[in-house]
């Protein structure tokens, strides 16, 4: 047997690439304007590594915007929330992705722009950090969310930097506000570079698996930045990583995304999936007229809209045996599934109506098959007030889910 995934990334690509390619090409960095309009190409990376891709998925382009999202979970990572949350914010800017987009305190409406994402390049590292120093740090932590080691296309970065008027422009507007630190040539500089590294689709998927997994890589088993940076991450794309189509995106595809000027799109659903796309036209927001149509379909296909209810909560009790029925006097609560708030509250709302008999109870945790810290929580209080009631509880954890 051949798993059908890659079968059904062909058949994606075929059908949103029929009809030839709308939009544009980005022309405003001259060297972006030389790109083939006819590449097109999709990867998906799974949770444990695997990853499937489909059509040009050899093709090396540039990050572009979609190091924006990196770039500033490696900033959190080094300066804290409170430290980056001075300088930039976390709110849509409903502007295009150069405006001069400030609040009212001067602070860039957020990282996903250029304007915030100049000021949270110049935030990665500490305060005493060069600008070499800190383009270094950001071409490896970029390279440990991939897996591997990522490469500066030279001839787009000279080029961007050749035509980088309105970038420095934003920058210095920033520094004139007091929320850049150093340099704002500097900045601009290392911004630019860490635009110009090359991606494929699979580094993408890879990356973006990371941000879903909670920043472990799925493929290296590196730890890459905490659990709390990619929440704050993936907030921050959900709405804002699609510039002013994000609503729209957020409600066709409901993924948390980023998107460039190079024509790739990633796209990263937390503890499931990582995707990466790419085809170079653009459609007026500046987000890849392909890309984003193979995201629509992957994510209708596979049901991986973020607001889609899933559901569990329903059948959270296995079942229960009464004392009397198979006569040892024991009763048995078998729970199953994935244990956090909801189905613990369930759970527990089953046990309260366990009759206050003094009879033992074997709780069996053998069918559940995750836990977070909450239901672990909730589940550990449940049986202390079965005890305070006079049971005896036994709970049959073989995963040693409660122990964790
Ligand atoms: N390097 C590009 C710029 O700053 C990135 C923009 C983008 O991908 N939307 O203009």
């Amino acid at each position: 047997m051949r798993t059908p995934v890659p079968d059904h990334l062909d058949d994606v690509l075929r059908e949103c690439g029929a009809g030839g390619a709308e939009g544009e090409v980005a022309a405003y960095i001259p060297e972006l304007a030389e790109a083939d309009p006819a590449l097109f190409a999709l990867a998906l990376c799974t949770i444990d590594g695997t990853v499937y891709a489909a059509g040009d998925a050899q093709h090396r382009f540039t990050i572009q915007s979609i190091s924006k999202p990196f770039a500033y979970a490696l900033a959190l990572a080094d300066r804290g929330f409170e430290t980056v949350a001075e300088h930039v914010g976390v709110e849509p800017s409903g502007d295009a992705f150069n405006e001069i987009s400030l609040e009212a305190s001067g602070r860039p409406r957020n990282a996903m722009i250029n304007i915030g994402a100049i000021t949270a390049h110049a935030l990665v590292g500490d305060a005493s950090t060069t600008g070499e120093q800190r383009v270094e740090r950001v071409v490896r932590g970029l390279s440990a969310f991939a897996g591997r080691e990522l490469e500066v296309d030279e001839a787009v970065c000279a080029s961007e930097l050749g035509t980088a008027s309105r970038n420095m422009a934003l920058a210095y507007m920033v520094h004139a506000q007091g929320k850049l630190e150093g340099e704002p040539h500097e900045a601009v500089e290392g911004y630019i570079r860490q635009c110009s590294l090359l991606v494929d689709v699979r580094d993408l998927a890879v990356m973006a698996m990371t941000l879903a997994a909670g920043g472990r890589n799925p493929v290296t088993g590196e730890q890459v930045v905490p659990a709390w940076v990619c929440r704050q991450v993936l907030s921050v794309m959900a709405t804002c990583g699609m510039y002013d189509a994000a609503g729209d995106w957020m409600s066709t595809v409901g993924i948390p995304a980023k998107s460039g000027v190079a024509g790739g799109v990633l796209g990263a659903l937390p503890g499931q999936v990582g995707i990466g796309a790419f085809s170079p036209p653009l459609d007026e927001f500046g987000n890849s007229v392909r890309a984003v149509r193979a995201c629509e379909r992957l994510s209708s296909d596979m049901g991986l809209h973020l607001m889609q209810a899933p559901e569990v909560a329903a059948h959270v009790l296995y079942g229960v045996v009464e004392p009397d029925r198979d006569g040892d006097g024991v009763r048995e609560v078998a729970l199953q599934g994935p244990m956090h708030f909801a189905a613990a509250e369930v759970a527990l709302r089953e046990l309260e109506d366990v009759p206050e008999d003094g009879a033992a109870l074997v709780l069996d945790l053998t069918r559940v098959t995750s836990t977070n810290d909450v239901g672990r929580r909730m589940l550990r209080e449940g049986v202390r007030r079965l005890e305070l009631d006079g049971h005896e509880v036994r709970v049959e954890d073989p995963d040693g889910h409660l122990e964790r």
